[in-house]
């Protein structure tokens, strides 16, 4: 149903204070929570306040506020172009209120809104920009709930980027036509190769490519983000990965990273599934990459979403060399990857002071040969193992293990679909591994940890590994390709 759109009883505007005088009367908690919202500004602030807390005190020491020590008199309010009444005490605040109104200046009483010109709102700072927020009587938890909320999602390169934008401003408009020209350029500049290296700190980098895009030298260069989106909770994606899914162009995407998380990217996005999933069109590693190179060379924004981290078990190698091969400019975004996911589910412990101190993180896939891989060496000196994709080898990776000296006792914690609702967690020894390969019942992805630190983790919430009815795994091992 659509939502008939009432009108405001406030209307926002962004008020010159630079210089200006702003006064404030008070000297408590109302006091200070206005003087630090308002030292977001370049306004000089006079505080108004006979006796003022110890913080506020030290607020005016640090910030070099100026301090009218004296009780309240109408004139400490002339010359000021904001007034607000923050005493805490409804008398004097009515009395604050009364002759700021008196003076012309508009004037806010500390939550007495009837005593109000304006509205302070909670802000998102990323000077130049300014997003105000404003909830009219829905109160101030509203509020500040938006504010992370928004927060949350511009990046804080936000305020350097719009600076460096105004340093351009006079020559955008002398150089450019009005019109397409113009606007095509200011999309490439906030969205192209000068916003990306700001966010990666390159000021003068990204004053150059500016540069570059106003005089028409820089082709319309694509860029592939490489992007971690953890193991499968929606929650465990990075707040980068989320703000460059809802700036991409094109999302290409694995097989193990769940749709609620392709989801989460801008809506009009173009999403590829790539995925290595039994019975689905899949593609090769070598179409993936030509795929990428392609796309960059179309000038689009890219997200290569992996699930966990991109660069455990993901062929990120192939992929960054196919594309540094063409020219194309990447970056990487970490993920939390299937071990830790895995570790946390179980409350596992990855190295504990005495008894593990190093990780390994393998597929187990290279225990077929004859000599035994460093790793495992590893294992037997006490290092803790997360092994990827290691169902269909578990047997193969227990046996060669045992034999190769590590006690079939050792501890061994499985998970499926670690992160996720449905989840499931198994424990048991090395001797136990083995029967995890005839598990049919395991469809979701599957990570085992093995050593001795395992030992330490809580098995309120897992199962035997061992007590199970032998079945076919035939169709069991849909995520065990490496994406
Ligand atoms: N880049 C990924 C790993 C890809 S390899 C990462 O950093 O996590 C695929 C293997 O990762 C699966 O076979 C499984 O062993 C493991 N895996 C991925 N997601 C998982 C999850 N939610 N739970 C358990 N294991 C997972």
């Amino acid at each position: 149903m659509p939502h008939a759109n009432p009108k405001l009883t406030a209307f926002p505007v962004f008020m010159r204070v630079e210089g200006e005088a702003v006064a404030i009367v008070g000297g408590g908690v109302e006091a200070l929570a206005k003087a630090r919202l308002l030292d977001q500004s370049s306004a000089v602030l006079r505080i108004i306040a006979d006796v003022a807390d110890a913080e506020l005190l030290s607020f005016i020491a640090a910030t070099g506020a100026i301090r009218i020590d004296a009780p309240y008199d109408a004139a400490h309010l002339e010359g000021a172009v904001l007034v607000f009444a923050a005493s805490g005490d409804e008398r004097l605040d009515r009395r604050v209120a009364d002759d700021a109104r008196r003076l012309g200046i508009p004037v806010n009483a500390v939550d007495r809104p009837e005593l109000c010109d304006f509205f302070t709102p909670a802000l998102v700072n990323r000077a130049p920009v300014a997003i105000a927020i404003g909830t009219e009587g829905a109160g101030p938890v509203l509020a500040q709930m938006l504010r992370s909320r928004i927060d949350r999602m511009l990046s804080p390169s936000l305020g350097p980027l719009a600076a460096l934008a105004a340093s351009f401003r006079g020559a955008a408009e002398k150089l450019l036509p009005k019109g397409n020209a113009r606007r095509q350029f200011w999309s490439s500049f906030f969205q192209g190769a000068p916003a990306r290296a700001v966010e990666a700190g390159e000021l003068s980098q990204a004053h150059d490519a500016a540069a570059d895009l106003l005089l028409s030298k820089a082709p319309a260069s694509g860029h592939i983000a490489l992007v971690g989106a953890g193991p499968g909770a929606e929650d465990l994606l990075t707040l980068r990965a989320h703000r460059l899914l809802m700036e991409a162009d094109v999302i290409v995407y694995d097989a193990l990273v769940p749709e609620a998380i392709v989801a989460m990217g801008r809506r009009d996005a173009e999403r590829l599934p790539v995925g290595k999933r039994k019975g689905c069109h899949t593609k090769s590693q070598a179409e993936i990459n030509a795929l990428l190179v392609e796309l960059g060379r179309q000038g689009k924004r890219v997200v290569r979403l992996k699930s966990g981290d991109p660069l455990v078990f993901g062929r990120a190698g192939e992929e960054m060399a196919a594309l540094r091969d063409a020219g194309i400019a990447y970056d990487v975004v970490p993920g939390v990857t299937a071990a830790f996911a895995a570790a946390a589910d179980f409350e596992l412990p990855l190295t504990l002071r005495g008894v593990s101190s190093s990780m390994v993180f393998t597929t187990g896939h290279d225990l077929k040969g004859n000599s035994l891989p460093d790793w495992a060496k590893l294992a037997i000196s006490g290092a803790t193992v997360a092994v990827y994709m290691g169902r269909s080898v578990a047997a193969e990776v227990a046996g060669r293990l045992i034999e190769a000296g590590l006690s079939p006792d050792t501890a061994v914690a499985v998970v499926e679909n670690a992160s996720l609702q449905n989840r499931r967690r198994f424990h048991g020894t090395l001797a136990d591994l083995p029967s995890l390969e005839a598990r049919a019942d395991l469809a979701g992805p599957v990570m085992t940890i093995i050593g001795d630190a395992v030992a330490g983790a809580n098995f309120e919430r897992s199962e035997p590994l061992a007590a199970h009815s032998h079945e076919s795994a035939a169709n069991a091992a849909d995520a065990e390709v490496e994406p």
